[in-house]
C-alpha cells in the first residue's frame, strides 16, 4: 500500500476559531479554549482514520498560526506590538512579533497536542514545526542584525521541541519551510544548515514540507508571475539530497513543477502533492492515481507518500474532509 498523509494544517471547527482565515481569533479563552482544541484534534484525528490515511496529524488545531503557533513560547520576542511588514519577499503583509532580546524557551510548546495524537490512534503520526529560516522571515528582528544568527537560534530551540515530540512517541518530526521556495540561494546557502540544526540527534524520521502556499489570493496571484515551468525546487534539492533529512515534499496537482525534479531527491521519501490547497474543487480519485503515476516514473512505489500540496487551513471543513477522502482512495487505486 501505498503511504498517504497530509501536509500539516487542517480547517479549524467554526466553534474552535473564526473560518477562512490564515491567523484567526480563537472562538474562547481559559480552559474552555484548551478544550475546545483538543475536541477538535480527536475529532481531526478520527476524519483521517476514517478517511483511510496512513500517517495522522494533530490538524494543527491547537494553533493560531502554523509559524507564530511557535514563536508564541519564546522568549526574547515581544507579542504585545506586533508590526506590520511584507513577508515571503513582499507578496503580502503580515502582523508579525518582534524578536527584542536573546530567544529562550522554558519547557514545552505541543507537549499537550502530541501527547493527545499519540495516545489516539495506533498508525504512524506526523508533527509539523515550522523550520528557521520561515520562521526568521515571520518575525520583525530587532536584536540579532542578522538573519542567519537568529535562525540558528530558533533551530537550537526547534531540536528541543522536536526531541520532546521523539520522546512522545511521534515518528515523523516534519519542519515546514515554505521560505525556501522564495530565496532559493539563501536556503541553499544556509537554510538548509540551520534545517539540520533543528534535527539534530533525532532517530525519528525527519521531514520538509516546501510549497508554493495556501491557497490565498496572494499566493494565486504570485504562481501566474512564476511562468510556465515552476523550478523553485531545483536550487534547494541538492542541498537537501545531502542533508540527513529523510523526506521531501514538492507539490505536483495543479503545479508547473517539472517532475523530472523528483531526480534530485534521490534517496529521499518524496512526499507528492496530490491534492490541490488551492481549489475547493474535490479532486476524484482518478485524477489522484494519475498524479502519482506520473510522479512514479520517478521515484519508487516504496519512496512515494502521496500528499496534499500543503496545508488546508483557511478551507472549508467539508471540502478538506472530501479531498482526504479522494487522497486515500486514488492512493488504494495505485497500490
Ligand atoms: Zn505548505
Amino acid at each position: 500500500m501505498l503511504r498517504t498523509a497530509i501536509a500539516g494544517s487542517l480547517p479549524k471547527p467554526v466553534w474552535l476559531a473564526e473560518p477562512d482565515k490564515l491567523w484567526p481569533q480563537w472562538r474562547a479563552s481559559g480552559t474552555a479554549l484548551d478544550d475546545a482544541k483538543r475536541d477538535a484534534t480527536l475529532l481531526w484525528i478520527k476524519a483521517q482514520e476514517d478517511a483511510g490515511l496512513s500517517t495522522i496529524g494533530d490538524g494543527e488545531q491547537s494553533r493560531q498560526h502554523f509559524v507564530h503557533g511557535f514563536v508564541e513560547r519564546v522568549g526574547g520576542i515581544d507579542f504585545e506590538h506586533k508590526v506590520e511588514i511584507g513577508i515571503r519577499n513582499e507578496r503580502y503583509k503580515a502582523m508579525v512579533p518582534q524578536v527584542v532580546g536573546p530567544l529562550s524557551m522554558d519547557g514545552r510548546v505541543h507537549a499537550r497536542e502530541a501527547q493527545l495524537l499519540r495516545a489516539h490512534t495506533r498508525r504512524q503520526t506526523k508533527f509539523t514545526l515550522p523550520g528557521p529560516m520561515t520562521i526568521v522571515d515571520t518575525v520583525a528582528d530587532r536584536h540579532y542584525g542578522d538573519r542567519v544568527k537568529l535562525a540558528f537560534a530558533f533551530a537550537e530551540l526547534l531540536n528541543r521541541e522536536a526531541k520532546a515530540l521523539q520522546a512522545d512517541g511521534i515518528d515523523i518530526v516534519q519542519f515546514d519551510e515554505p521560505a525556501f521556495n522564495v530565496y532559493m540561494a539563501e536556503a541553499a546557502d544556509w537554510g538548509v544548515a540551520a534545517l539540520e540544526r533543528a534535527a539534530q540527534g533525532l532517530t525519528c524520521k525527519t521531514a520538509v514540507h516546501i510549497c508554493y502556499g495556501y491557497g490565498i489570493e496572494a499566493n494565486n496571484k504570485w504562481k501566474h508571475t512564476l511562468g510556465d515551468e515552476w523550478r523553485q525546487y531545483e536550487q534547494v534539492f541538492p542541498a537537501l539530497a545531502r542533508s540527513r533529512i529523510d523526506q521531501v515534499s514538492l507539490e505536483c496537482m495543479h503545479s508547473r513543477v517539472p517532475l523530472e525534479l523528483i531526480g534530485l531527491l534521490a534517496g529521499k521519501d518524496v512526499m507528492v502533492g496530490v491534492i490541490d490547497v488551492a481549489s475547493d474543487a474535490v479532486e476524484t480519485a482518478d485524477e489522484v492515481a494519475e498524479t502519482i503515476g506520473r510522479a512514479l516514473q520517478f521515484v519508487a512505489h516504496d519512496k512515494l507518500i502521496a500528499c496534499t500540496n500543503c496545508g488546508m487551513a483557511p478551507m472549508a471543513r467539508g471540502i478538506a474532509e472530501a479531498k482526504l477522502s479522494a487522497l486515500a482512495r486514488g492512493a488504494a487505486q495505485v497500490a
